[in-house]
């Protein structure tokens, strides 16, 4: 999926020299694909819809072209990235610093829901970039703390997330309140042209710059479903579907897993099921405390969690390097978060499996519509199956 270029790094692609040297200690010194195409367009100052497969560095391109253009003496925001959930903002604060760690007076905050609006205040006193969720960005604006009248570059991760269902009118109206000469960059792995379209339309003119559409999914994340008796009682399906995860975990070596589940609720309850049989086992749903749900991204990230459940508040955007199993406990509700889903496994060109778990019947009809319209080829795991899925 990612074919890095041998003879181009990043220092020759013209980039300033705090830029370079912020990638490099970033330890990021060839492009990808991805970023060898948009990165010079978006320093152009071009408006553009980027689709590229989940894990081969979306964010970087946003990051690069947001720190050229920034400039740090002046203390105005000047960049805005919305992204869908809180999680996701986090991390991309985290590439900011990252990849600006050579600019000392560059100011990168995060504007989630769940944290003070005092603690926001502060931050808002001198904040070159604005990272945050279409909520809580919004409530800045209407307080007049957050002021967009500097903004020269605005950017949406998960762009046909946040331009379809309920973020479209508040990400519209951030849209349209924004300086008319400002830069626009939407980002996903997915599109319905309905919502590239949306897209193009808050933009003065929009360029494209989409690869692989022909084949979305993960070439090096092996896709595996099980098929699992039906039974009238739902408790009954979900305790079968326990004990098979239960047999995945044991049988199938990975360095760290993430589980779906369709409910908050149930997520909570496998994961306290799985730390009882020993596992080092979180979980991160909508319904936790933000202080809970920050824990357990760290503990993703840093290895002490091994396997997080969670429901697709996760499935979107989340980087975890080590992250190589994905278990669906039930089936996503579009095919397109069925892709962001198992592109959780596999970052940056690793190699990683997915599995899901459908009974007999719709869920089975479900999953068939899904690889088709995903374009994806799903094997069929019966009773006896390897153990290097990974
Ligand atoms: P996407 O948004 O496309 O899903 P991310 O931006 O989250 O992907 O990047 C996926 C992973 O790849 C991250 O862990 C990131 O650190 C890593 N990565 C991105 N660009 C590079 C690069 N040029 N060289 C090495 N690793 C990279
Ligand atoms: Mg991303």
């Amino acid at each position: 999926d990612i074919k890095i270029e041998e003879n181009v790094d990043f220092s020759s692609m013209f980039l300033s020299d705090h830029v370079l040297s912020g990638l490099h200690a970033a330890g990021f010194l060839r492009p990808s694909p991805i970023q060898l195409a948009a990165i010079p367009l978006g320093r152009c100052g071009l408006d553009l819809v980027v689709q590229a497969k989940s894990g081969t560095g979306k964010t970087c391109v946003f990051v690069v072209a947001a720190l050229e253009m920034i400039s740090v003496t002046a203390s105005t925001t000047q960049v805005l990235v919305l992204a869908p959930t809180r999680e996701v903002a986090v991390q991309i604060s985290q590439v900011f610093s990252a990849v600006g760690s050579s600019m000392p007076e560059l100011r990168v905050a995060t504007f989630i829901g769940g944290i003070s609006l005092a603690e926001d205040k502060a931050k808002l006193r001198r904040c070159h970039v604005a990272v945050g969720t279409p909520g809580r960005i919004t409530h800045l604006v209407d307080l007049k703390l957050l002021n967009l009248d500097n903004i020269r570059l605005f950017v949406l991760d998960e762009a046909d997330q946040m331009l379809s269902g309920q973020f479209t009118d508040v990400v519209v109206q951030l849209a349209v309140a924004l300086p008319l000469n400002k830069q626009m960059l939407a980002l996903s792995a997915t599109y319905t042209e309905e919502v590239a379209k949306v897209a193009e339309n808050l933009m003065r003119s929009a360029s494209h710059v989409r690869l692989g559409r022909e084949c979305p999914s993960l070439l090096g994340v092996g896709q595996f479903v099980m098929l699992m008796p039906y039974h009238h009682r739902q408790h009954i399906i979900q305790e079968t579907k326990y004990t098979q995860l239960l047999a995945i975990l044991s049988t199938v070596t990975f360095n760290q897993c993430l589980v779906f589940s369709n409910s908050q609720l149930r997520a909570e309850s496998i994961c306290n099921k799985l730390r009882a049989s020993g596992w080092p086992a979180s979980h991160l749903t909508g319904g936790q405390k933000q202080r809970d749900r920050l824990a357990a991204l760290e503990a993703l990230c840093s290895y002490k969690c091994r396997v997080l459940v969670s429901t697709d508040l996760a499935a979107r955007g989340l980087d975890s390097e080590h992250v190589n199993l994905v278990v669906n406990l039930d089936l996503p509700p579009h095919h397109a978060t069925y892709l962001h889903r198992v592109g959780r496994a596999g970052r940056f060109g690793s190699k990683g499996a997915a599995i899901t778990l459908a009974t007999e019947g719709d869920e089975w009809q479900t999953m068939r519509a899904i690889t088709t319209l995903a374009n994806v080829k799903v094997k069929l795991l019966d009773e006896e199956w390897p153990s290097n899925l990974t």
